[in-house]
């Protein structure tokens, strides 16, 4: 029987889990999507079966049948060590990972008005797995600890101080445990110790945020209450006026339309007019069609413009390192968005940067290039294993 550790991320309508063993190598993984909605299913990777599920099967009914076919697979032949959970914000109340028990819960539930979509469901899903696997020690991995480093002036709003004293309305940040990753990992390729070394992090995916860590901490990132801050995103405006506000009020677009549109409708997808999936806009531009080559500008421009925001906050760089969907794998982005920035010095190897770095540490800048620049795959639920793992006692043998 080997032993395993559960990672599970429950999104606002959609379920991942991963199965790692002890020395945190990736088992298995498996999907859920739909959650809620009458065509719900679930599907494991590397088999092209789907797992039923009823319709409007929710992210608990979810759980017990990507658990329920891990067993049928032999995948899960015993319970596993410990579990990790996703949770997405933690508040100022959690700084690191939490082993869960019923305070640790409540303190979940209070943070749920900062994270009404996600919070709720992430303890939908860790009291699912409370009933499934009653005697193992779960563990919560939050978004928002790995930031709680930053210091007040990257973290307060010039709003009145009671917004922040009596709501808790401050910048918290999010993908905190991809960042967390892109900092050892980074430290790891270039043999240095994760306390001495500082990077900039880009992870850009559907969502999309940018952190400055130096000396193995965060001290500024471009996400803040929310998810929306920041960067261009697929559906995401990021940063915008808040003037916009009062104006879309002139064109009877109410608070909550506007929230929908920002999140969903904004983005590259809005520019475009076209999809939030870099890939195919990629292919579009290239076509020369027009909105899709805006959209990708604009995505270049604003990530440029954060990464000189970024040095503010550093003494020194020694990587600036991209990750997710896009910062992994498109060598356009990366091109353009540097091509901004002559006067910090970045300067990218076109053949490394097409191979999407060289193989031994990622690194797709020339030799006489002022800081190094890498590409490094992300894997949050490495980390979430690795934090359960840690956190729950449970000793690695890696
Ligand atoms: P993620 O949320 O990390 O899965 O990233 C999703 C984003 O990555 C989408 O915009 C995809 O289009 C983009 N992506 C994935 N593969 C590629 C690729 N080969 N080239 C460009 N973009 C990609």
């Amino acid at each position: 029987m080997e032993d395993t550790i559960l990672v599970v991320n429950c999104g606002s309508s959609s379920l991942k889990v991963a199965l790692f063993d002890i020395n945190l190598r990736q088992l298995t993984s498996a999907l859920a999507e739909r959650i809620g909605k009458s065509d719900a299913f679930a599907r494991i990777t590397g088999h092209s079966r789907d797992i039923p599920l009823q319709s409007g099967a929710g992210h608990r009914d979810a759980l017990q049948a990507l658990v329920s076919a891990f067993r049928e697979l032999s995948l899960l032949t015993s319970p596993p060590v410990a579990i990790g959970h996703r949770v997405v914000h933690g508040g100022e109340t959690f700084r690191e990972a939490a082993l869960i028990d019923d305070s640790v819960r409540q303190a979940i539930e209070d943070c749920a008005g900062l994270a009404p979509l996600h919070n709720p469901v992430n303890l939908t899903g860790i009291d699912a797995t409370t009933e499934l696997f009653p005697d193992v020690p779960q563990v919560a991995v939050f978004d928002t600890a790995f930031h709680q480093t930053l210091p007040r002036h990257a973290y307060l709003y010039a709003l009145p101080y009671r917004f922040y004293r009596d709501w808790g309305v401050r910048r918290y940040g999010f993908h905190g445990t991809s960042h967390n990753f892109m900092a050892t990992e980074t430290a790891r390729l270039l043999g240095k110790a994760p306390g001495e070394t500082s990077i900039i992090s880009a992870h850009l995916g559907n969502g999309c945020s940018i952190t400055a860590i130096r000396d193995g901490i965060s001290v500024d990132t471009s996400m803040g209450l929310t998810p929306l801050e920041g960067l261009v995103m697929g559906t995401r405006s990021g940063d915008i006026d808040p003037g916009l506000f009062e104006f879309l009020e002139t064109k009877d677009i109410s608070a909550e339309s506007l929230h929908r549109i920002l999140n969903n409708e904004s983005g590259l997808l809005g520019l475009s007019e076209k999809t939030n999936d870099m890939r195919t806009l990629s292919e579009l531009a290239d076509q020369g069609h027009e909105p899709s080559i805006v959209a990708i500008e604009v995505f270049c421009f604003r990530l440029a413009r954060y990464i000189s925001a970024m040095m503010a906050s550093l003494r020194e760089l020694d990587a600036l390192v991209f990750t997710g969907g896009i910062g992994e794998n498109s060598a356009m982005v990366r091109a353009k968005t540097l091509s901004h920035l002559h006067l910090t010095g970045f300067a990218i190897a076109p053949s490394l940067n097409r191979q999407h770095g060289n193989k031994t540490d990622g690194r797709i800048n020339r030799e006489d290039s002022r800081f190094k620049v890498m590409v490094i795959p992300t894997n949050e639920e490495r980390v979430i294993a690795r934090e359960a793992l840690e956190t729950s006692g449970t000793v690695s043998h890696s």
